[in-house]
C-alpha cells in the first residue's frame, strides 16, 4: 500500500514522503535535517528507509537539506541538469552534492526507481527549472505540481491521470494585491512563471479532473496572501460551479505549513470504496520545521 505524509508545504520549507513496505521516496528536501529525524520517530518511521530524494526546482524551500541528507545517508539526489547547477550555486545549500550523487532527470522521461514509476514533467516557475511528478505504484497515480506560474497544456494531462493531487494554491489574489508585498514582488507572484493562485488552482482541478480523483491537497501556501480556509473555499466554490461536490464527488484538503499530516493510505479501489485517502494516523504533532533561513525565491 503506498502511503504519503507532507512533512512541510510553504516558503518555510516543502516535503513530501511517499512509500512502501519497501520503497521510500522524498520529493523536496527544504526542511531541517533535524526536525526532519524527529518526525520520521515521531511516525515510528527511520530516515534510512528512504532511497530516493526527488527535488523540483532549485529555490531554498525545496532544496536546504539536499546536501545533508545525500551525505548522511548516501542517498541520490535526482533532478534536472539545471537545477543541479543552480543547487550547486546556491549559497542556502552549505554541503554540496558529490558529482557520484547526482542522477539526471529529463522532463517527459520516465524512469522506475525501486517499486515507484516516476514522470517529471515541465512546471512553469522563475526557478533555474521546475518540474512536477507523477508516481505511479500498484495501479495508483498520486502527482504533485507546486511553485506554478501557470498551468499548461502538458500539466493538465497529469491532472487528469491523477487519482491522488497535490496541487498549489499559493495566494488569494485580493490578498495580494492589497497586501504587504512590494510590487515588484507582486508582479512576480501573479505573472506565468510565479505561484499558482487559489482560484486558478481551482479550475485547474475542475477542467481537468477524472472522475475517478479521490484526494487533492492543497499546497504551498503563502503566509502573508492567503489563509487556509480561504484556499479551501475558494477551490470548494470553483470545484461547485462545474457541478464538483467536495466531500461526495472528491476529497480536498489543505497542506499546513510547518505541522507534518498524518499517514495518508494511497489505495486503488475504484469508486468511493473504504481505504482510500484514510488518514491512518495522527500522532498529534504540533512541533514545526525549522524557519530559521532567508529565503530569496521560494
Ligand atoms: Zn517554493
Ligand atoms: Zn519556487
Amino acid at each position: 500500500m503506498l502511503k504519503f505524509i507532507s512533512f512541510g508545504s510553504g516558503s518555510s520549507g516543502n516535503c513530501y514522503y511517499l512509500y512502501t513496505e519497501t520503497d521510500g521516496l522524498i520529493i523536496d528536501i527544504g526542511v531541517g535535517i533535524r526536525t526532519l529525524k524527529k518526525h520520521f520517530r515521531d511516525y515510528g518511521l527511520s530516515l534510512s528507509s528512504i532511497h530516493y530524494v526527488l527535488i523540483t526546482h532549485d529555490h531554498a524551500d525545496h532544496i536546504k537539506s539536499v546536501g545533508s541528507i545525500s551525505h548522511e545517508y548516501h542517498l541520490p539526489i535526482y533532478a534536472t541538469k539545471n537545477v543541479h547547477d543552480g543547487i550547486d550555486r546556491n549559497y542556502c545549500v552549505a554541503r554540496k552534492l558529490p558529482a557520484q550523487m547526482k542522477r539526471y532527470i529529463v522532463p517527459g522521461e520516465p524512469m522506475q526507481l525501486g517499486c515507484f514509476h516516476v514522470t517529471p514533467f515541465s512546471v512553469p516557475h522563475d526557478a533555474t527549472e521546475n518540474v512536477g511528478y507523477q508516481v505511479e505504484v500498484e495501479g495508483v497515480t498520486f502527482c504533485i505540481i507546486t511553485d506554478a506560474g501557470c498551468v499548461t497544456d502538458e500539466m493538465k494531462d497529469y491532472i487528469t491521470r491523477a487519482d491522488y493531487l497535490v496541487i498549489e494554491a499559493n495566494h488569494d489574489v485580493e490578498m495580494l494585491q492589497n497586501g504587504p508585498y512590494a510590487p515588484h514582488l507582486k508582479v512576480r507572484i501573479q505573472s506565468p512563471t510565479g505561484h499558482l493562485s487559489n482560484h486558478d488552482c481551482g479550475v485547474a482541478i475542475a477542467e481537468n479532473m477524472k472522475e475517478g480523483l479521490k484526494h487533492v491537497w492543497l499546497c504551498h501556501l503563502s503566509e502573508e496572501n492567503n489563509h487556509p480556509e480561504l484556499a479551501r473555499k475558494t477551490v470548494e466554490s470553483v470545484l461547485r460551479g462545474y457541478g464538483i461536490i467536495v466531500g461526495k464527488d472528491v476529497e480536498l484538503e489543505v497542506l499546513k505549513r510547518k505541522t507534518p499530516t498524518g499517514v495518508y493510505e494511497l489505495g486503488s479501489a475504484q469508486g468511493k470504496t473504504a481505504g482510500y485517502g484514510t488518514r491512518t494516523r495522527l500522532p498529534g504533532l504540533g512541533r514545526p520545521c525549522t524557519t530559521d533561513v532567508l529565503i530569496p525565491l521560494e
